[in-house]
């Protein structure tokens, strides 16, 4: 494991423009509890998207070592990558296998998630020589986005015709209204998956994902999947409370400005000043995740949301002024005492003190899309468990 993970590596991360701590000791703790909520079901970790924005390579190597056994990535590149980390683990690909994949998954024994009867087809005649594979079965309960239907599926587990070969390990299902544990369609789903879990019988099964786990024993089945709860954000609304927050990004004061009142911040002068302002210029815009829709003003989904971004610094919440830019965005540091702050300082984005999931609803956006939009700006440093 590499202190630094990305070509920004040879930035000192005390000088780095704009730099991101992970904490993979809060994630396996934050694991350790998703673990302890799935009750006697085995937890697996949902580690796509490159660990949600955070590093698959870290992530990986981190929650193996804790003792995760079970992973799920979108996609086969992602499980060879995981693979190197994560020796004798079993990597579920969400995406299934497709043409030109093959190898990718019989090189690195990945288990592909087959979603359709194209996709079983297309499987069977890949592992034509290999005799015996492990796949997955997902099957479509509500959400409609893959899956087998539930007619298909039924007929699949009665089909005696069925290779000899098709060896499926797990089938599993997506709520789509986990996060609301009053949702009547989380029940619906629940039946509909029992009845597909009871006709694959010796086959495992695994219907939750963060948020599902938290509804209680009966969706837990044989498996869970948690993702974003391991990375310390909300899969139902508040639920982050009880985890430890994971990631904290950072940017550096290019330059403090003095301004009169009646001036204008920032394209388009959107912001006119009210009072003389100090402003911050700090090395963060929205290529490195600081979503636009963040600005203090001046861009369309601010009339649609309460607020704009918020930064922490000297202990003091700082606001964003005017429109956000690419590679830099302004603050409003009036209120901090003179001398308390300089360039060259470190504003936070969000981390320890501007919770993940209030730093993407300024943004009308949630810790998940926040999380893996980050870019590769970020010098990194992971703080190793213990
Ligand atoms: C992304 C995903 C998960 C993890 O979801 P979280 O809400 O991040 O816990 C689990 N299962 C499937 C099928 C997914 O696509």
């Amino acid at each position: 494991m590499t202190e630094y993970s990305n070509d920004f590596t040879d930035l000192n991360f005390d000088w780095a423009p704009a730099r991101l701590t992970v904490d993979l000791s809060a994630i396996v703790s934050n694991w350790q509890a998703m673990r302890a909520l799935s009750g006697s079901a085995r937890t697996a970790a949902v580690v796509k998207a490159d660990g949600y924005g955070l590093g698959i390579e870290d992530v990986g190597e981190a929650l193996y070592a804790a003792g995760a056994a079970d992973f799920f990535v979108a996609v086969p590149e992602e499980g060879a990558t995981l693979r190197q980390f994560a020796p004798d683990a079993r990597i579920f690909v969400l995406s299934g296998m497709w043409p030109g994949t093959e190898e990718t998954f019989f090189e690195n024994g990945l288990v592909p998630v087959l979603a359709s009867e194209e996709q079983l087809a297309f499987f069977f005649a890949a592992i034509a020589d290999y005799g015996d594979y492990p796949c997955a079965l997902q099957v479509d309960t509500g959400f409609n986005r893959l899956g087998l239907t539930l007619e298909e599926a039924m007929r699949l587990a009665g089909d005696l015709s069925r290779p000899a070969s098709f060896s499926p390990v797990l089938v599993l299902s997506h709520l789509a209204c986990g996060d609301d544990a009053a949702a009547s369609m989380n029940r619906e789903q629940l039946e509909r998956f029992r009845t597909v879990a009871n006709a694959f019988e010796g086959v495992e099964a695994s219907l939750s994902a963060s948020a599902g786990i938290l509804l209680g024993a009966d969706y837990h089945f044989d498996l869970t999947r948690p993702g974003i709860a391991l990375y310390g954000g909300d899969s139902a609304p508040g639920s982050s409370k009880m985890l430890k927050p994971v990631a904290t990004a950072e940017a550096r004061i290019i330059q403090i400005r003095h301004a009169k009142a009646g001036e204008n911040v920032s394209y388009g002068a959107t912001k006119s000043l009210q009072r003389d302002s100090r402003l911050a210029v700090v090395s963060a815009g929205y290529a490195d995740g600081y979503l636009r829709a963040k600005s203090g003003t001046g861009v369309p989904l601010r009339e649609a949301i309460s607020t704009g971004g918020t930064g922490f610094l000297a202990g003091h919440r700082v606001p964003v002024l005017g429109r956000i830019t690419m590679d830099m965005t302004i603050f409003d540091i009036t209120d901090l005492p003179e001398g308390a702050v300089r360039a060259g300082d470190y504003v936070e984005l969000f981390g320890n003190h501007i919770a993940l999931d209030d730093a993407a609803a300024a943004g009308g956006t949630i810790g998940y899309e926040l999380l893996t939009s980050l870019g590769l700006r970020y010098s990194r440093r992971y703080i190793q468990p213990d």
